[in-house]
């Protein structure tokens, strides 16, 4: 009730949320309570848990930020959703993004944009604007994200919380709607690493659903975050301190760099050289499994259909135009092009081939350093409306958090400090499956 209440009085400033589940998240309250009285209590029972609304959730409304599923009640339940609700968590409701997760402002919503808690003129981040939001408010305890190219991370950094993109595959993405599908992967954001942990706890893991899930061991998330950091070798790559790194951010994370060190860490300068092309290479690979993915909204099935269609490709037509905002028609057209015949090798398969050297250039440093780190984005949580009419500005702000998953390796976002009365975010990224060694890190330095 507490955070019910607090989502009523603060979220009308916010717009952090687009269903509030209130009926049913007393429902799920009381059910925790009557598990805690019988002493069958386990690690989420009663954590108020809010969830980025492009998880399907069984008879809650499922929008992904978009107008095409403004009417979208799914007859299914993710398997991240389930498991936290498994584990005991109750879902207070499901939180605004960028239409289907493309954005990084959260300024790409059919239901509005999502504003900044510590200060109302500033994007929240994005796409998983909603979910940063409402923990930086106090309007939830933890929330769940999804990452495609920063989605967990750069929110988590604008909006002063923790953010754990985990390897691809870790995480189910059965019932997480799908964006670029060799890129998605859902994480837990929280106010720290050891709420993190907990989240990881109940979602990680193998699931029969999902083809591209890893049946690689699953961890205790929470057994090692005590661990001591004595012999950490931290890598620290020269491209994510160049040119476009605003100044005052970067001190802010060298400052927190140096905080290792005292922790017992040893600091070792490395190289990332085609961290440039993360960029070229996501803009291509994104949109074009977009395009594939999106072609499932045609009115037929589920979701929006227009008015008085005159035959099927009116229907279509119609429906896809009315239903998908500016950005989202955008990225379709982009990845219809860049896999269309006589330009799929120029683009996409090329497009490809720098992904393995950006995935190359991690296996390789991470063979010397057991971690690398760096900042989440170029800069603090930026105006609302100021890059909006710039969509290669806005891209540039992806520069630092792409690559991880062109590459598929586990990354947070950890609060480092603030410029300005404005959050910044360390991001610290580890080899495949490392998840609890970077909480066990961040944990040590909370
Ligand atoms: N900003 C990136 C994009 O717009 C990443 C978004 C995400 O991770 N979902 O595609």
């Amino acid at each position: 009730r507490l955070f019910l209440d607090r989502i009523q009085q603060i979220d009308p400033q916010l717009n952090s949320f687009i269903t509030v589940s209130d009926e049913l998240a007393l429902q799920q309250a009381k059910a925790a309570d009557e598990r805690i009285a019988s002493g069958n209590a386990t690690s989420l029972t009663g954590i108020p848990i809010a969830h980025k609304d492009l998880f399907c959730t069984e008879g809650t409304l499922t929008t992904c930020g978009s107008k095409m599923l403004n009417n979208f009640i799914p007859p299914y339940e993710s398997t991240v959703t389930s498991r936290i609700q498994q584990a005991g968590g109750v879902m207070l409701g499901k939180t605004n993004l960028d239409e289907f997760a493309m954005g990084s402002s959260n300024e790409n919503s059919y239901y509005g944009a999502v504003k900044n808690p510590w200060n109302l003129d500033k994007v929240p981040g994005g796409s998983s604007g909603g979910s940063a939001a409402a923990i930086a408010a106090g309007l939830a305890v933890a929330a769940t994200g999804t990452d495609t190219g920063g989605s967990i991370r750069q929110p988590a950094s604008f909006c002063g919380i923790t953010g754990l993109k985990p390897t691809y595959g870790r995480v189910s993405r059965f019932g997480m709607i799908a964006y670029a599908s060799s890129l998605d992967q859902g994480g837990p954001m929280a106010k720290s690493a050891e709420d993190c942990a907990h989240m990881m706890q109940a979602m990680a893991g193998f699931d029969d659903k999902d083809s591209t899930s890893s049946d690689t061991l699953n961890d205790d998330y929470l057994a090692n975050l005590n661990a001591p950091l004595t012999g950490l070798t931290i890598g620290l790559p020269k491209e994510y301190f160049g040119d476009g790194l605003d100044a005052n951010v970067a001190k802010t994370i060298t400052t927190a760099v140096k905080e290792f060190e005292k922790l017992g860490a040893t600091i070792k300068d490395i190289s990332l050289p085609n961290l440039q092309l993360s960029i070229p290479a996501y803009y291509v690979i994104a949109p074009s499994e977009a395009s594939s993915n999106l072609s499932r909204f045609d009115g037929v099935r589920f979701g929006h259909r227009c008015e008085d269609p005159k035959d099927l490709i009116d229907m279509y037509t119609r429906s896809r135009a009315e239903g998908f905002g500016t950005e989202v028609q955008k990225r379709i057209m982009v990845g219809t092009y860049a896999l269309s015949e006589g330009y799929y090798d120029a683009y996409y398969l090329k497009a490809q081939k720098i992904r393995r050297l950006i995935k190359e250039d991690f296996v390789n440093a991470l063979k010397d350093v057991d971690v690398i780190m760096g900042p989440v984005a170029p800069t603090t949580a930026f105006g609302l409306g100021s890059k909006t009419s710039d969509p290669v500005a806005m891209y540039l702000e992806d520069i630092y958090t792409l690559s991880v998953n062109l590459a598929g390796i586990p990354a947070m976002s950890v609060p480092a400090g603030f410029v300005d009365g404005m959050p910044v975010g360390l991001q610290i990224m580890g080899n495949y499956f490392a998840e609890a060694k970077l909480l066990n890190i961040a944990h040590q330095y909370q």
